[in-house]
Order: structure tokens, then sequence, then C-alpha cells
């Protein structure tokens, strides 16, 4: 019988599984701190390291190839149990790394201007395999003695819809957040989503962490083309389900807007902007377009991309642009394809 992962447990589960064995349930937190943040200062038993090696699975995601960037992203081929491999990125901002983690192999959205897209969707990361990619991804930062790998940011923006997945996603935060354990603060985590309604439904369970969607137009007929989910899920019920979320104060959802060259950076793209978002909390944060070979769009100058945050902003809305970051190693937004980087390695 297959063994669950030690990754996939909480503290309050873990908790339950030592009192069903007879065991203080005080040792959880030695357990997590161990596990999380290689704290060995008081030893388990023989009897209690032998009962949950027999019980847990122990194993992580393996790095199969890495690639770094000039700016210093760092892209890990991560490979998991069955054969098949994900895509984690390190992305340095400043004085930190945020982890870009994926939540299934593949993605089934099928966006016309990602790499992901192309892959279909293989299946569903679990949990264990999603909180495995950031333990793997920080243990190689401090293997380099990288002084920023302190408390990594989180985003889950890498492969996959995380909210098509919303069950292990949610768990997978649920344990990094352990205060024993990795202790990740929910604000430093970003769930982004295309829009897929059925778990945006399911946002009001989560902790309140930041919440991205991808916007890209304002318009429903030109947003279905570069996410066809939008067909099912307009912008009008987005909208409607985000505004019953119980935003805390100073709190924003950001939207992003990917800025393709000749498609939505037109004045009146940005006058029904305005119009979605004047009364909302939001923060919009331009992504110049990343092409990717055999992308049917093109990357906007940066003038356009600076008029158009012009434009934004004399309408008094909140924006910023988004320096791409690792684009030359496929790395940056909408450029992860791990059976391409199988077939042909960058
Ligand atoms: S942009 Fe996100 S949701 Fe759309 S296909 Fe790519 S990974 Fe999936």
């Amino acid at each position: 019988m297959l063994k669950p992962s030690i990754f996939s447990q909480t503290q309050a589960e873990l908790n339950l599984f030592l009192r069903l064995n007879d065991v203080s349930t005080q040792l959880s937190s030695i357990i997590f701190q161990q596990i999380y943040k290689n704290k060995f200062n008081q030893e388990l038993s023989n009897s209690l390291s032998l009962l949950l090696k027999k019980t847990f699975d122990y194993s992580v995601p393996v790095i199969n190839k890495i690639t770094t960037s000039e700016d210093g992203t760092i892209k890990f081929l991560m490979g998991l149990e069955d054969g098949n491999q994900v895509e984690t990125v390190l992305i340095p901002f400043f004085k930190k790394y945020t982890v870009c983690l994926s939540s299934q192999v593949g993605c089934a959205m099928n966006c016309s201007f990602c790499y992901t897209g192309k892959m279909g969707l293989k299946r569903n990361l679990k949990s264990s395999e999603i909180v495995g990619q950031f333990l793997v991804a920080r243990q190689y930062l401090q293997s380099q003695s990288d002084e920023r790998v302190k408390n990594p940011n989180i985003v889950f923006m890498g492969q996959g819809e995380p909210l098509h997945n919303s069950d292990e996603v949610l768990k997978s935060i649920q344990v990094l957040m352990e205060p024993m354990g990795a202790a990740v603060g929910p604000r430093q985590i970003t769930l982004s989503t295309a829009g897929y309604l059925p778990g945006i439904k399911k946002l009001s369970h989560y902790p309140q962490i930041n919440i991205a969607l991808s916007l890209h137009s304002p318009f429903n007929d030109i947003r279905k083309r570069l996410i066809p989910i939008n067909q099912h899920f307009p912008l009008e019920d987005i909208f409607f389900e985000f505004d019953k979320l119980d935003l805390k104060k100073k709190q924003f959802i950001t939207y992003e807007y990917l800025l393709i060259k000749d498609l939505n950076n037109r004045s009146e793209d940005a006058l029904e902007l305005s119009k979605w978002l004047t009364n909302r909390r939001a923060l919009i944060n331009i992504i110049p377009f990343n092409p990717f070979p055999g992308s049917e769009f093109q990357r906007p100058t940066e003038e356009d991309t600076l008029e158009f945050k012009e434009k934004l902003v004399a309408l008094k809305l909140r924006t910023m642009i988004r320096t791409t970051k690792g684009s030359e190693i496929l790395a940056a937004c909408g450029q992860l394809n791990s059976l391409i980087e199988q077939e042909f390695p960058v």
C-alpha cells in the first residue's frame, strides 16, 4: 500500500496520528522543526523515528535540470515519482527570492499566450509535491549559502491553474503556513487564477493570502480569445464572486494584464478597465508579453508599455509594470513547458 507523504500532513493531522499511537502530541512540534527548519536540538526516540519512517513517505521531487538566467532567475525541472516533470522557478527580487510553484503537470485551460497551455493537462499535483517543490528550491539556495534564502515568498504562477486543483493547493498552503514548520505567512503567498469560477467560489475557505487574476482584457470577447474558459466564466461572474471576498484593510486584488502588441493596449481598453476597477480595491500589474517558440503574439515596445501605464494612471488606477525575469531561459510568465524541456533542453 502507498504510504501517505509526511509533507501532506498538517500539525493537527500529525497530532492525531501521534495520539492514535500513544505518543505525546508535544513531539509534533519537534518533528515539524526537524523537517521544515532543519533544527535538531531535541532527538526523537528510535521507536518514534522508526514508526514515522514506516508510516510516512519522505520523498520529495528530484532536480533533473537547473537553468540559470543572467538576471539570477533559476529554473528547476523537477522529476516526480511517476516520471512526470514540472518546472519550479526561483526569482530574485532585492534581498529575497520568490518561489514560483507549479500546481499541475501541464494545464487544461489552454490560454493562447501560454506555453504550458500547449501541454494539455497531464495530472494534478498532490499537496506533498507542491510542498516538496518549495523545500527542494529552498534547500538548493541553502546549499549555495545564498543569504536571500530566508523566508522566500511563494507565488502559484507556475504550471497549471491552481484553482483547478483547489483542494491540494489549499492543503499545501495550510502545510506551508504551519508556525512550527515552514511558517510562511499568508501575505507572503500569492495565488494567481485565470478565472476558474468553481475554484474562485472556494476562495473563502482559504487563509487570507494574496489573490491575483489574469485579466488581460476588460472585454469578454477579446479575453476569451486569450483565456478560453472566459466563455464559460465571464468577467461579470468573476467580479460578482470577488466582491463577496472579505478583503482585509489595505488588501488588494492584483489584476495581471499581459500587454500584447496591437491587441489590448488601446485607449478604449484603458477606459473599459477603469469601468471595472475604479470602485474596487485593485492593483494592475502590466506584464509585457513574453514570446515563446511558435507564439502568435508579439511583445509591445517599452514606449508602448509606458504609454499604456500612463493612460491607466491618468484614470487614477493603481498600476505597476512587472519587470520580466528569466525570459531568455523560458522561465518567465507563460513560458513554462516541462514537455519541451524534456525534448529540447534549453
Ligand atoms: S496561463 Fe495559467 S491557466 Fe492559462 S494555460 Fe497557462 S498555466 Fe494554464
